[in-house]
């Protein structure tokens, strides 16, 4: 398998973001990704899905779109669409017609922080997901990068804080993310997950100072999304969207953490004699399976069967578990930065059936 390493959920300036795509895709070679998938409110620009290139390097830039409605009051249910190629935003009152619309135009679809709490002393509101009878859609964003702040920020002086020193913002995804994340795996639907930046890099002045708040350099370092395909990206566009979509929509991928220590080279995976799966994907239970997980650094590894932790290990990096029983399986491992032990990766489940 082939490992990808992408940021998405990116502002731009065609929405509250700071920059333009040519820009942000700089910032994205810079930091070694190999893409980046936009996705500015309400709007999908046409033109812009290709292939950005800076002297040797190039990463490819995917046009999504972060779909909600404007007149909704607190503005709740963001919807995170890729691979539509169209602009659905007309859909927005209605998000079980939009997930459909997305679904008809051969696009995927991911419920955006879906617990995103108010923030009294900044004037933000909740903005979680409030829409929990919808079907259809392909997976939650676990872990945002930006949503964070408000669950970590208890005051305006933290808050402060945490824009001069980003660094110390990500510590695990939210746990009521989680806990739906589990709820909804417990009622037998595939929800796959991936990790966003909701990256701005929102410009601030205050008399002669100028700063911009969490730049897109520090969030593409931050909290990745590393999906496993078939074979390496092309160099196509159009052929590397594809499969980039489809790795995604399996649930292929695993949610990784960066900067503490790259979380390059994670696998989750079970093989047979018949066949290899890996996360995302589902199994007949049978004798003898066993789960394979292998970490690229050291790290507390823990093994998460329907919401529970069935085991943990510390500091090993190549671990074999035995299946018991049927089961969504998942794995979450944890390192110390920064002085506090920190989510480091989280993986899509397999699904022993
Ligand atoms: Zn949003
Ligand atoms: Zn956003």
């Amino acid at each position: 398998m082939q490992e990808i390493t992408l940021n998405l959920h990116i502002h731009t300036n065609y929405s509250d973001g700071s920059l333009p795509h040519a820009e942000v895709a700089k910032a994205a070679i810079q930091c070694g990704l190999d893409a980046i998938l936009i996705t500015d409110h309400n709007i999908r620009p046409e033109g812009l899905q290709r292939y950005y290139q800076d002297g040797e390097k190039k990463v490819l830039v995917m046009i999504g779109e972060e779909i909600h409605n404007q007149a909704r009051q607190p503005q709740k249910s963001h919807l995170l669409v890729f691979g539509a190629d169209q602009d659905l935003a007309g859909f927005a009152n209605d998000p079980q017609v939009l997930v459909q619309k997305v679904n008809e135009a051969g696009g995927i679809s991911f419920l955006a922080h879906p617990y995103d709490p108010a923030m009294p002393a900044f004037g933000e509101d909740n903005i979680s997901w409030d829409d929990w009878d919808v079907t259809g859609y392909t997976g939650i964003e676990l872990w945002n990068g930006f949503s964070e702040l408000k669950v970590r920020a208890l005051s305006k002086w933290q808050a402060v804080l945490y824009a001069f020193f980003p660094e110390f913002i990500a510590h695990q995804p939210p746990q009521e993310t989680i806990i739906i994340w589990d709820n909804l795996l417990a009622s037998g639907q595939k929800v796959a997950a991936v990790g966003g930046s909701d990256s701005h890099a929102s410009q601030y002045h205050m008399g002669p100072v100028h700063k911009t708040i969490f730049p897109y350099e520090f969030h593409f370092r931050t909290i990745n999304t590393h999906i496993l395909q078939e074979s390496a990206f092309t160099g196509d566009a159009a052929i590397d969207s594809r499969s980039l979509l489809n790795a995604l929509k399996q649930g292929h991928a695993f949610v990784g953490y960066d900067l503490p220590a790259s979380t390059c080279g994670f696998l989750f995976g079970i093989e047979t004699k018949n066949s290899s799966v890996i996360m995302g994907d589902e199994i007949k239970f049978q004798p003898n399976l066993e789960l394979k997980i292998h970490l690229p650094n050291s790290a507390e590894c823990r093994l998460i069967k329907d919401g529970k932790v069935l085991a943990s290990w510390n500091n090993k990096m190549d671990i074999t578990h035995a299946v018991e029983n049927k089961g969504v399986y998942r794995v979450e491992c944890y390192r110390r930065y920064l002085g506090l032990k920190r989510g480091w990766i989280f993986s899509n489940p397999i699904y022993i059936r």
